[in-house]
């Protein structure tokens, strides 16, 4: 018997920011530029992971731009 999984979830991680210059259109808050990084698992089991550079809004976390 052989058996399917067909359970995804993805987190997403920041790894490293620093201030940018810029506000975020959604609360005004400060931007920052995050190194960021996308791990995505089937099964509770990682096989996939990115990394990706974005300007994230420290205050609610809006991603205000990404640079894949
Ligand atoms: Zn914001």
């Amino acid at each position: 018997m052989v058996w399917f999984c067909f359970l995804v979830d993805q987190t997403r991680k920041v790894r490293r920011s620093k201030p940018a210059a810029g506000l975020c259109s959604r609360c005004g808050g400060g931007a920052s530029v995050a190194d960021m990084k996308t791990a995505t698992r089937f099964c509770h089991v990682p096989f996939y992971s990115k990394s990706w550079k974005a300007v994230i809004c420290t205050f609610c976390g809006a991603i205000l731009r990404s640079y894949q």
